[in-house]
């Protein structure tokens, strides 16, 4: 590796993608056919560790949209026998009579979308990964430092304890809500404390799931049960549990008996007795925004660029588009960090993003209230949507992530 480059023509590698996590080895996985371009990860875990903490017991919804994206990256076959689809959405508010369901025969699709742990997932991004000859796996490495011109980037990276500087043209920022590389590029960030945690467990259920996913809204927060595959014969369902941050602590020391409880009396009985309740995780929720998604040669993706509430199920969806739109323009370029490119990158994932944002804000902001008239308009306002197809349509596209552009990946087209 270099100590100083001078042109663009010598530099090490086209494009250093920094984080190998949910999002970055997603996009080492779009570049998969760009076997003309040096790229690098660099990852603070080893590979295939398993306390990588972007492939934990995490269990999330993958939309429509990212699916098409997996059939594009030619790992769908892979993923989705491990997966569980989601056939239709049940949304209800407890303790008011509104109630909506989205369906996927009404979407024209055969699912409206999948539920996946992230351990699986990162699973199958690896197994490919490990297969690509022109993408170098840097672990454990970390960013110490960057610098830029106009012809190429130059990093600092500490690769298993060593220092390195490394060049190329077009650097990734993938390293999460926290981006080192962010802040080392100077790029500013809006942060929203949401004063919320998010408490995930899988949990076994009297009855089957049938592919239902419901979302309730509870007076402590929104509470959804995902579908998931099968375990020992037993109907498992993951919930994801929006509460104060102040109850945290709470919740998370209760026996497992007193947890069950707690999430039957707010969930009911619609999947009959809750048997069992497994490891429980909690996840302090904030909102995170990039001011800007580029600066010189360093595009931001991901969390990096955007974190969300996951009431909406929405971060890794809007990510997966991140990486697909940017593994899109560095196939069509022999200068992947051209300003020109990466301009055209800042103002369609924008877009994407205010879009994506909206539709969560509105959701923490109108389901997390307890305030007696907004719950009255929330009970009006699911029965409305529920006598009205067309906004449900749009609601439903919206979800499934197919409103606004669609690049080649969104199309199944390979790159
Ligand atoms: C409770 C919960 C439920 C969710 N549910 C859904 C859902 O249903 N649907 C959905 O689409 N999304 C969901 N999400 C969001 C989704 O999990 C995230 O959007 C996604 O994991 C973000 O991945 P990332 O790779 O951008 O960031 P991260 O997962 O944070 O990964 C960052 C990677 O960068 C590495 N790294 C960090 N710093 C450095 C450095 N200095 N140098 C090198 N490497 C570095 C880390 O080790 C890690 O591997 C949920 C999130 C939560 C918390």
């Amino acid at each position: 590796m270099s100590e100083q480059q001078n042109s663009i023509d010598s530099v090490d590698y086209d494009v250093v993608i920094i984080g190998g996590g949910m999002v970055g080895a997603s996009l080492a996985c779009a570049l998969a056919s760009q076997t003309d371009k040096k790229i690098a990860v660099v990852e603070v875990f080893e590979f295939e560790s398993d306390t990588q903490p972007s492939f934990d017991d995490r269990v999330i919804a993958l939309n429509y949209g990212s699916r098409r994206i997996w059939e594009s990256m030619g790992l769908w076959a892979e993923l989705e026998p491990l997966i569980e689809p989601i056939k239709d959405i049940h949304v209800s508010d407890r303790g008011y009579l509104g109630a909506t369901r989205i369906n996927h025969q009404e979407e024209n699709v055969e699912a409206l979308g999948y539920v996946a742990e992230n351990r699986i997932i990162g699973r199958v991004l690896m197994q490919r990964i490990q297969q690509l000859k022109h993408i170098d796996w840097l672990c454990p490495a970390h960013i110490e430092d960057l610098k830029q011109n106009e012809n190429f980037a130059q990093l600092v990276l500490e690769i298993a304890g060593q220092q390195n500087n490394v060049s190329c043209k077009l650097v990734v920022a993938a390293d999460g809500a926290m981006s080192r590389t962010r802040e080392l590029t100077g790029l500013g960030v809006k942060r929203e404390d949401y004063q919320q945690s998010a408490i995930i467990a899988n949990v076994a259920t009297e009855y089957a799931h049938n592919g239902v996913a419901y979302e309730r809204f509870t007076e402590s927060g929104p509470l959804a049960f995902l579908p998931m595959t099968p375990s020992d014969n037993q109907q498992r369902s993951t919930i994801v549990w929006t509460i104060h941050t102040d109850e945290t602590e709470n919740i998370m020391s209760l026996s497992d008996e007193n947890f069950i409880a707690q999430l039957q009396q707010r969930f009911g009985f619609r999947l009959g007795h809750i048997l069992h309740a497994g490891k429980r995780n909690a996840y302090p929720l904030a909102y995170v925004e990039a001011e800007q998604l580029v600066k010189g040669r360093v595009a931001i993706i991901g969390n990096a660029a955007h974190a969300l509430h996951p009431v909406s199920g929405q971060g890794y969806n809007l990510a997966l588009r991140d990486a697909a739109e940017i593994a899109e323009l560095i196939a069509t370029a022999d200068d992947p960090g051209h300003a020109l490119l990466l301009a055209e990158y800042e103002a369609s994932r924008r877009k994407d993003m205010l879009r994506v944002y909206q539709l969560t804000d509105t959701l923490v902001k109108i389901f997390s209230n307890k305030f007696t008239p907004l719950a009255h308009a929330r009970a009006a306002g699911l029965i409305m949507l529920d006598l009205l197809p067309s906004l449900r349509h749009l609601m439903a596209r919206q979800s499934m992530g197919l409103l606004g552009r669609m690049g080649k990946m969104m199309r199944r087209i390979p790159l």
